[in-house]
């Protein structure tokens, strides 16, 4: 699929500074041997299976199914460990840097979900962490920077610019050229220079793996449709990837739109993006016309990101992948009725999955479907209480 190593067709690649190249040379290396080989892997499943409770569930919704006439699966996510798909990836390279002799893993986090994975994978594996926040998002996340200190990381409020994600993306990339030689970086999805967006898409297909097999037994057939929520666009390349040779299966992402396109509140890079160069890696970019990144909007911090996987990029241009968006509104509405109906408080960030079915149900008449329930809502309650009050 890739013309040159790191490319999807004309996304991807290296953008970095001379300083990070080595680095990302070391990084590579070890990927694509240490991680490759049969004893990493069987540590690594290992993990997967004991610690984070794989495989998830596919779980057959019988009253959403009956309620929008069609069969709808949920593909458990939120029953990992920690809450979250994320902690898979997190596994995933944190192992590696050990394997690599690094005795410390450093990590950014916005709304701490990443920062929570990194800590818990780095508690487990006896690495030292330390994890960059930006002092707004640390006010804002309370509990998961108390929940990091207690799983033994270090986190550093970052103070400069904006004082959020993108700030403690600058920071912690400081830290990993300074101290590269005991130090990984671990990003927190299918973004940023190669080889991390091939990394992370390795350390999270099982998702789509073990769906495959999954729906199989159970139903006999693969899905017409796969739909999962994009934010940097890992848990959407987990369940994806898999599938992406089954041509007949439909393949839907869905972005966060916010208060809508029209708004300029939005996450929709893209509804209103264009091909740029941001963090590493050429990608959609939602951007002003001087090229300036635009402040985004979601409601949910998971989704709220300028830029997306390349990947997404090129599996858009060839028409594998098709790219909706959810506003707002219609996601604290799938929220409610996931919650009323089956009993499950789905993640803000995975509603997006489930409002764009909801809202296009007349499409997927009789039906199936498989929605990645990419985390579990427990950490959204006050957004969700707070925007029912206006
Ligand atoms: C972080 C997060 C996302 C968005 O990240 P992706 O890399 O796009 O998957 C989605 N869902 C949940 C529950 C998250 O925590």
């Amino acid at each position: 699929m890739m013309k040159k190593q790191g490319y999807f067709g004309i996304y991807g690649g290296q953008f970095v500074p001379e300083t990070l190249m080595p680095n990302l040379t070391e990084l590579k290396h070890a990927f694509f041997s240490l991680a490759k080989s049969k004893n990493f892997k069987k540590e690594f499943y290992g993990y997967l299976k004991d610690y984070v409770g794989r495989p998830t569930p596919l779980y057959f919704a019988e009253n959403l199914s009956k309620k929008y006439k069609l069969r709808l699966y949920l593909k458990r996510e939120d029953l990992c460990h920690t809450g979250a798909h994320k902690i898979n990836n997190a596994i995933g390279q944190v192992l590696l840097a050990k394997k690599m002799g690094k005795i410390r893993v450093i990590a950014e986090t916005g709304a701490g979900q990443h920062g929570v994975a990194t800590a818990t994978a780095a508690a487990l594996l006896g690495l030292e962490c330390v994890i960059y926040m930006g002092v707004l998002d640390m006010e804002r996340q309370a509990i998961n920077v108390t929940r990091m200190n207690m799983l033994g990381a270090k986190v550093v409020g970052v103070e400069s610019g904006s004082r959020t994600l993108k700030d403690a993306i600058n920071e912690a990339l400081r830290d990993w050229v300074t101290n590269v030689r005991n130090t990984h970086y671990v990003l927190g999805t299918v973004f940023g220079p190669h080889p991390y967006p091939t990394m992370v898409k390795e350390f999270v297909s099982i998702i789509g793996k073990e769906a495959i097999l999954q729906i199989k037994k159970k139903e006999g057939v693969l899905p017409d449709a796969v739909i999962a929520c994009v934010g940097g666009g890992s848990n959407a390349m987990g369940i994806f990837y898999p599938f992406i040779k089954y041509k007949k299966v439909k393949l839907i992402g869905v972005e966060a739109a916010g208060k809508g396109i029209e708004t300029g509140l939005h996450a929709a890079r893209f509804a209103n993006g264009r091909v740029g160069i941001f963090q590493g890696a050429k990608s959609f970019v939602l951007q002003d016309k001087n090229g300036q990144i635009l402040n985004t909007y979601s409601v949910s911090a998971g989704l709220d990101y300028a830029s997306i996987g390349p990947e997404h990029c090129y599996l858009k241009d060839i028409g594998r992948v098709s790219y909706g968006y959810a506003m707002d509104n219609d996601v604290i509405e799938a929220f409610n009725i996931l919650s009323l109906e089956e009993g499950i408080i789905p993640a803000l960030e995975s509603s997006h999955a489930l409002a764009y079915l909801i809202k296009h149900h007349m499409d997927f008449k009789d039906k199936l479907v498989v929605v990645n329930l990419s985390g579990r809502g427990d950490k959204d309650l006050l957004t969700v209480i707070k925007y029912e009050k206006g």
